[in-house]
């Protein structure tokens, strides 16, 4: 406004034409319009471009922080790739090796068999396979602990490991179980020597927690061969061998065949067999007198097994005991025979005006059972019989585990009432020791030290040891398998006045034993009335 006061002020004066006056009014506004014009346009264009630049730099910075971000990610991912890939070797680690040992393991094994099945024929010869079990583990373990066990697995391994080569495999596959695969074994043989070498290396004392350990193993050997249809033929195959070898007494090397293939199917429809037979009740149990021979009356009886097979008629205890007992039948039928037992010795004991003993097998598998003590309390309860009356036979299987457990149940049966006799004494290497560790009321001597006492002075002396020592432990004997009236006299003459055998009367059924039991022995001395009788040379055989 000032420029156009100042303007009129000047055109006045001037006295300049109107005309020129608007010409020189545009020029003005011209010459300060543009400048401004351009002014503006320069700052705008500034501005714009400053934007622009904000843009881009802000895009920039974006971009880079991305970038920044995606380096970041990357490193996160490489590393949890890493991890992950550690994880995982680890979890393989896991998978194919034992945590005791750091040696392969059982899956590792399996798959190692199945990928030499299927490569097909091995072009160097013979694969073998070694399974290795320890035999006394067991005692290890429940005599110091589990860290002990470990230590004696681990010491085991290496013995294993440094003995073969690096390309076999050593893996723990069990418990207390070793195999060892050989990719090429060249022959059975040298895989058989090979393992023999083991068995000595492995047996080589150990020395645990300050005491010294012999281990003991046995060992199963078979070939890994195309008839073998997959790795679990090759396990069984082998498993059979190595159970073999553990039946003939363990600390030998057994050689898979044809023919223990065809033993295990017949053992297992055996034991199919006896299962039927437990569910018709083919099992009955016979009697045999336990007499005393200063006047052959009836001491006791012993009640013995047998199973009345509908096909082959009475059948002993040696066919199907042990298989019993490996299968853990022995446990129901066991409880049953005690049961049957003493419902049985009610009717004997009627009979007479003492005390009759009982006598009842039992086996280390029924004493492993928790609710034994609980069991024979019912049954004694049940079946009303005095427990003075009962006697318990008992071999020393039952004694190689946990000292303690076997004393304090020892203690129990008596506690009840119940004797307790050790049966096949003599026939174990410590027994002698057993007989101070335990309360044991009798011993029955084996019969293999009545029959030998024929032949040589020194087992009369044994037999005559034995009698003493029990004596003066206040513990009666007893004498199996009196077969001659020569054994018999011996037997007085050493002191031992109780026997049973073929001489007296074999085991007989219920019937029998209750005739015998009313009549006597035929020789039993004539002032002792009832059931002594005398003695013929052979009774009732059945
Ligand atoms: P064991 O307990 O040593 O029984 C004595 C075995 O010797 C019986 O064999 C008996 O018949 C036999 N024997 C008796 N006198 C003579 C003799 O003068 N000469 C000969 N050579 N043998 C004689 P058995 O009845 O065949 O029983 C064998 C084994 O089976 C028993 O040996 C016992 O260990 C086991 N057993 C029998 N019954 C049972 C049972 O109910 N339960 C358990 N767990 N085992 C049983
Ligand atoms: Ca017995
Ligand atoms: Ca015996």
């Amino acid at each position: 406004m000032r420029f156009f006061g100042w303007y009129l002020n000047f055109v006045h004066h001037a006295r300049i034409p109107m005309p020129v006056e608007v010409v020189l009014l545009v020029a003005v506004l011209l010459g300060a319009l543009i400048p401004l014009a351009i002014l503006l346009y320069r700052r705008e264009t500034r501005s714009r471009r400053s934007m622009k630049l904000q843009d881009e730099e802000k895009r920039l910075s974006q971009a880079l922080e991305a970038q920044r971000v995606t380096t970041l990610r990357n490193e996160a991912l490489t590393l949890e790739v890493r991890e992950r890939q550690k994880t995982e070797a680890k979890l393989k680690h896991l998978a194919y090796h034992d945590p005791v040992t750091g040696l392969r393991n059982r899956a590792y094994l399996t798959e190692e068999i199945q990928s030499l099945l299927h490569k097909g024929p091995s072009p160097t010869g013979v694969i073998v396979l070694l399974y290795i079990d320890l035999d006394n583990f067991k005692t290890v373990n429940d005599m110091l602990g589990h860290r002990y066990g470990d230590v004696m697995l681990q010491e085991i391994g290496k013995r294993i490991q440094a003995a073969v080569r690096d390309e076999d495999v050593v893996a723990r596959v069990g418990g207390d179980e070793f195999g060892v695969l050989m990719r090429n074994a060249q022959s059975v043989d040298r895989a058989f020597r090979l393992a023999q070498r083991l068995l000595t290396l492995i047996e080589e004392q150990i020395d645990l927690a300050g005491l010294a350990f012999t281990p003991a193993a046995s060992i199963g050997l078979c070939r890994v061969q195309q008839d073998c249809t997959s790795p679990d033929v090759v396990l069984r195959n082998v498993d059979l061998a190595l159970y073999r070898a553990k039946r003939e007494g363990g600390s030998r090397v057994v050689i898979f065949d044809s023919t223990i293939h065809e033993e295990a199917l017949a053992t297992m429809r055996a034991k199919q067999e006896i299962k039927s037979a437990i569910s018709n009740k083919e099992f009955v149990l016979f009697y045999q007198p336990l007499i005393d021979m200063r006047d052959h009356s009836i001491y006791g009886v012993e009640a013995l097994i047998r199973w009345n097979h509908p096909r082959k008629g009475i059948v002993g205890p040696y066919e199907f005991i042990s298989l019993m007992e490996e299968s853990g039948q022995i446990v129901e039928v066991g409880a049953w025979g005690l049961k049957q037992a003493c419902e049985d010795h009610k009717k004997m004991q009627e009979l007479l005006d003492g005390n009759l003993v009982l006598s009842v097998n039992v086996s280390a598998r029924q004493l492993e059972l928790s609710d034994f003590v609980s069991t024979l309390r019912e049954t004694l309860i049940e079946s009303n019989i005095k427990p003075a009356s009962l006697q318990l036979e008992l071999t020393e299987s039952i004694l190689a585990s946990e000292t303690a457990r076997i004393g304090a149940l020892f203690q129990e049966i008596r506690s009840l009432g119940v004797k307790i006799a050790f049966d096949d004494f003599g026939t174990g290497y410590s027994s002698l020791s057993y007989m101070e560790r335990y309360p044991i009321d009798t011993l029955k001597i084996d019969q293999t030290f009545v029959r030998r006492m024929r032949e040589s002075p020194l087992n009369r002396d044994i037999v005559r040891f034995i009698v003493q020592l029990a004596h003066a432990s206040g513990t009666n004997v007893t004498a199996e398998g009196v077969e001659t009236a020569h054994e018999e006299t011996e037997l007085l003459s050493l002191g031992c006045a109780i026997a049973q055998g073929y001489l007296f009367s074999r085991p007989v059924p219920l019937d029998q034993i209750i005739g015998l039991l009313e009549r006597g022995l035929p020789n039993a001395k004539k002032e002792t009335k009832g059931r002594l009788f005398r003695i013929p040379a052979r009774t009732e055989m059945v």
